[in-house]
């Protein structure tokens, strides 16, 4: 019998991103104790820990709340270029143009393990039609996040 050791990869180099040294809102990259899985450590009372992969748009968003998955929401601040993560309150907080972390849970599959990319400029909106989900669409996960 083998064991995969499905964890034992190297540290995904956009940790360094979030994670830079001495940053405000303490994240850490570190190694779940439990499973060795890298994970987004925030050592911020309470310490939670988070999946390295980023939960944007409709499709990320729906698996995590029908997951069940406890999300927070990565602002981005640009005069420190580091995030704050903040705790989203029922749908008002969630949108498809944000990005999420999930909360991580021992043992079970991140949803997504894209990488973090800080905006590059926050001042330039652009307009991707196309991508952007509809007035239906964002209702439907409203709905189901408030289930
Ligand atoms: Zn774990």
């Amino acid at each position: 019998m083998s064991v995969i050791h499905t964890y034992k990869k190297r540290k995904p180099s956009w940790l360094r991103v979030l994670c830079p040294p001495g940053n405000l809102s303490k994240l850490v990259a570190t190694r779940c104790d439990g499973c060795g899985q890298w994970v987004i450590s925030c050592r911020q009372e309470p310490w939670e820990s988070y999946d390295p992969g980023i939960i944007h748009g409709t499709q990320d968003l729906s698996v995590a709340i029908i997951l069940g998955r406890t999300l927070t929401r990565i602002h981005w601040i640009p005069g420190l270029n580091q995030a704050s993560l903040r705790d989203p309150y029922g749908s008002r907080g969630i949108s498809p143009d944000a990005d999420y972390l999930a909360r991580h849970e021992c043992r079970h599959t991140p949803i997504s393990m894209k990488p973090f990319k800080p905006p590059a400029t926050p001042r330039v909106k652009k307009t991707s039609w196309g991508v952007k989900p509809t007035a239906s669409e964002i209702r439907e996960f409203e709905k189901a996040w408030n289930q």
